[in-house]
């Protein structure tokens, strides 16, 4: 009854909606295709405010597809996502959802921070102006109180001295670290990381660990995927194995990490250990 049917009313069915949520954020029954080939089954996950999960899976198993439902960069063609009890592309009423004009649908995914494997900075813009870009632009502030509030997170992530850079003139993990920066000026509800060291060199690596490790730390709500298996398993609450689209296994680092109950599993950390 979740499938994607024509247009309703001016707005699109696409089924009932789930009972009440609890968590922050909830995928729940999610399935996704690319011309015919289901790239996400039935994917379900909760996670709970101030949670740091990891998701670890092989390459092309849908880890970014997933990230993708979670902030509506993508579409889904069976289930919902709600972050704090909303849908970011939809409105609900009675047991219908709606899309929601593209406006709505920016303004509601400022709830969900984003840092890529490849910082996607501005490259036009200093570090302090990639960092006031949104919430000036989004009037959630004015010029100099954007500014001031940049200044503080760049402190936070250790870039004080580079707010006039360009990114050109940053190392990775410096380019990295305004990325989560300007992820963090518009206060979102959760950040998302996809793959934030893979691009960096090695000795790069550890500084932008060390910011999410603080983020982590003051209750900052996480959704990471990452190779890094022992950051995971040093950050993370929860582990959630992604393999051709399913979720293979979800537990404590100490569970899927340690112990690993499917095949799948022990073959894909038996390569990346
Ligand atoms: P991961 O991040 O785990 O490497 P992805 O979510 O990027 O995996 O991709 C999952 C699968 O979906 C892969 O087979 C990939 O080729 C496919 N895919 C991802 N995005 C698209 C797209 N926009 N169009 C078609 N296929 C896609
Ligand atoms: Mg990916």
């Amino acid at each position: 009854s979740n499938t994607l049917t024509p247009s309703f009313d001016g707005g699109v069915f696409l089924g009932a909606a789930p009972a009440a949520t609890t968590g922050l954020v909830e995928v729940s029954g999610v399935s996704k295709s690319y011309g015919g080939i289901e790239v996400l089954h039935n994917v379900t996950l909760t996670v709970q405010p101030g949670e740091v999960v990891a998701l670890l899976g092989p390459s092309g198993s849908g880890k970014s597809t997933l990230l993708r439902t979670i902030n509506h960069l993508e579409s889904v063609d069976r289930g919902t996502v709600t972050i704090d009890g909303t849908y970011i592309g939809y409105e609900r009423r009675g047991d219908r959802l709606y899309e929601l004009h593209e406006r709505e649908v920016l303004r509601r995914r400022t709830q969900i921070g984003m840092v890529f494997q490849n910082f996607n900075l501005f490259p036009h813009l200093t570090a302090i102006e990639n960092i006031i870009e949104a919430p000036v632009a989004l009037k959630r502030a004015t010029r100099a109180e954007a500014i001031e509030q940049a200044k503080t997170l760049l402190s936070r992530v250790g870039l004080a001295d580079k707010a006039g850079h360009y990114p050109r003139q940053l190392s990775g993990g410096q380019q990295q670290r305004v990325a989560i920066a300007r992820a963090l000026a518009l206060k979102p509800k959760v950040l998302l990381f996809d793959e934030p060291t893979s691009a960096l060199d090695p000795e790069l690596v550890g500084e932008v660990l060390d910011v999410i490790r603080d983020l982590a730390r003051v209750g900052t709500t996480l959704i990471i995927v990452t190779h890094e298996i022992g950051f995971a398993r040093e950050v993370a609450n929860r582990v959630v194995f992604l393999d051709k689209g399913h979720v293979l296994e979800q537990g404590t680092p100490g569970q899927v990490l340690g112990t690993p109950s499917h095949p799948r599993t022990q073959e894909f950390l038996r390569k990346v250990l």
